[in-house]
């Protein structure tokens, strides 16, 4: 640990304590993490392999895990350094985000995930307060692989109530069965929170949780979602409430933006878009083209300087 130098603290989170820090021999700036331990059984070594995994989830819109350092009290994991998290950033700008900013952020998230559920990791516990930006506007994805190694506590270790807001329904029934649908249902409630400036389903307890989606959605019923009723917290008390209309709820956003939304907040897991579909949804068609666009100028740079090959390697542009 003598390698950082630790100073003023960036926030705390489910599992952790985050200081920013100091590479003492290259002064790179970082931010540490430190993971409560259980103080008997300290760090469990399945929970140290996986973490050591995230080490090689390389991308642009993923946090970048440089280093784990294990000492006997705690885990520190040393983590690219980013200026502040979208939660952060939303109550700064006075809750809504501007569309433009909304739908740039969106591709950045939908492509961090994409990556990562190409690598068969799911995050499992997306919300604004894991989401980092930094000031060019680059969004990334923090804490992935966390909920997997340590587990998705009831409470922070400073007692606070982790949230359920972005929790899919199938989860909040008692599904047992993650699977990479369960963030898209929350990527679609962030979607919604950065254009209204509040969260879609700010449920207080599980069961609150779910009459919020059902106030919104409709309440599931064996034709909308078979076997619903088949679900450890289904409840045949549930009240029953219609649909109803998501452009009331969502005015500020078009007919375009509706439908993606829509397609992540499906009921049925396997019904939800992918996010590799997502991302060549209509909804982004302006930014698949300056995307494009940027690759080629890049290309075509590549190969003047004479190293053709390299274009693939530097695809540039202002979203990554
Ligand atoms: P936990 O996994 O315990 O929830 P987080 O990684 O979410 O911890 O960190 C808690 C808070 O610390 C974040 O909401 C953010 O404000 C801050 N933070 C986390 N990582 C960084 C980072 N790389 N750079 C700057 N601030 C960070
Ligand atoms: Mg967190």
């Amino acid at each position: 640990m003598d390698r950082y130098v630790r100073l003023e603290k960036l926030g705390e989170g489910t599992y952790a304590t985050v200081y920013k820090g100091k590479n003492r021999l290259t002064s790179d700036v970082v931010a540490l993490k430190e993971i409560h331990l259980d103080a008997e059984e300290g760090a469990p070594s399945t929970a140290i392999r996986e973490i050591s995994l995230m080490k090689e989830l390389k991308h642009p819109n993923i946090m970048r895990l440089f280093d784990v350092i294990h000492t006997e009290r705690t885990l520190t994991l040393v983590f690219e350094y980013m200026d502040q998290d979208l939660k952060r950033f939303m109550d700064a700008h006075g809750g809504a985000l501007d569309p433009v900013l909304c739908r740039n952020f969106m591709f950045q998230l939908l492509r961090g995930i994409a990556f990562c559920h190409e690598n068969r990791v799911l995050h499992r516990d997306l919300k604004p307060q894991n989401l980092l930006i930094n000031a060019r506007m680059e969004l990334k994805l923090g804490d992935f692989g966390l909920a997997r190694a340590f587990g998705i506590p009831v409470n922070t270790f400073s007692n606070e109530v982790v949230t359920l807001w972005y929790r899919a329904p199938d989860v909040l029934l008692g599904s047992r069965n993650y699977s990479t649908s369960i963030d898209i249902w929350s990527t679609g409630c962030i979607m919604a929170e950065m254009y209204t400036g509040k969260p879609l389903f700010p449920g207080k307890t599980n069961e609150d949780q779910l009459i919020k989606i059902f106030k919104l959605l409709g309440t599931p019923t064996e034709e909308s979602w078979p076997r619903v009723s088949e679900f450890s917290e289904y409840k045949p008390t549930f009240p029953l409430y219609p649909p109803s209309d998501l452009r009331v709820r969502l005015p500020m956003l078009d007919q375009i933006s509706l439908d993606l939304i829509t397609r992540m907040l499906q009921y049925q897991p396997h019904l939800r878009i992918n996010a590799k579909d997502a991302l060549v949804h209509v909804y982004f068609r302006e930014i698949i083209q300056q995307v494009a666009a940027a690759e080629q100028a890049a290309a075509v740079a590549a190969l003047a300087a004479g190293g053709g090959a390299a274009a693939h390697h530097h695809p540039g542009g202002p979203y990554h």
